[in-house]
């Protein structure tokens, strides 16, 4: 993709986040960081089309992303796909902040884990995705090498593998912990795990 001199460059941040935890807030972090951008906007699927067991509601996976980016100055969470009633397509909700003035022009970013990128030839219009945005793809250090090969060519040149020392958190492990009762602090912040307990969420 051809990239403008001057041009805003925004980080979209897509996930389940189901829940969010600190793995997402410093990927976004280090993302922010590597790749100079002048925000982050956090984007939870509403109605993702891949999965749903154990899905809290979208407006719970809003709220909590929202409590979570509290005191960052740089991250912003969008209703776009919490508030759509159909399916969360990724290709949709680029051209939606496409159309939108402030980031007509900018470069979109969209930053998610690399096993999620392996498999976007199977996402609904992939060629629509590549050609809207470049794609930040979050893994550990080294995990990128062999497998970057599998995706087609004209998806791969628009994919950055950003390798980082991930932690080692992932939505699946915190709601087994949460349904067998053990503790999920430190893993995501204070705030999440207040609304969490407080709402009942994956017991
Ligand atoms: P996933 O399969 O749950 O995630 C794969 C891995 O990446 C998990 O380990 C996950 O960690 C991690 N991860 C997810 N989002 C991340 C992020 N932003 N930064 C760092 N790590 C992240 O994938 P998903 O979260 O459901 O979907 C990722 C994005 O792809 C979403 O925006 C979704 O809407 C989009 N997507 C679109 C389509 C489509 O358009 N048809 C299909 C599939 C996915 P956790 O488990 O801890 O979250």
């Amino acid at each position: 993709m051809e990239t403008a001199k001057d041009a805003l460059k925004i980080g979209i941040m897509g996930g389940t986040f189901n829940p969010v935890h600190y793995g997402h807030l410093r990927a976004a972090e280090e993302a922010r960081e590597r790749l100079s951008l002048e925000k982050v906007i956090f984007i939870p699927a509403g109605n993702p089309p891949h999965k749903s067991e154990n899905l809290a509601p979208a407006e719970d996976r809003y709220n909590m992303t929202l409590l979570a980016i509290q005191d960052c100055p740089y991250f912003s969470v969008s209703r776009i796909e919490t508030d759509r009633q159909d399916k969360s397509y990724t290709f949709e909700t680029l051209e939606t902040l496409k159309k939108n003035p402030e980031y007509t022009k900018a470069e979109l970013y969209f930053i998610t884990g690399f096993d999620a990128v392996l498999d976007i030839i199977n996402w609904k219009s992939p060629e629509a995705i590549a050609a809207l945005c470049r794609i930040a793809a979050v893994s550990r250090p080294g995990y990128t090498q062999d497998k970057i090969s599998s995706l087609p060519e004209n998806i791969r040149r628009t994919v950055i593998p950003l390798e980082m020392p991930l932690l080692e958190i992932s939505g699946t492990e915190l709601r087994r912990r949460i349904i067998d009762g053990k503790s999920i602090k430190y893993l995501v912040p204070p705030s999440v795990e207040k609304y969490i307990v407080e709402k009942g969420l994956y017991v």
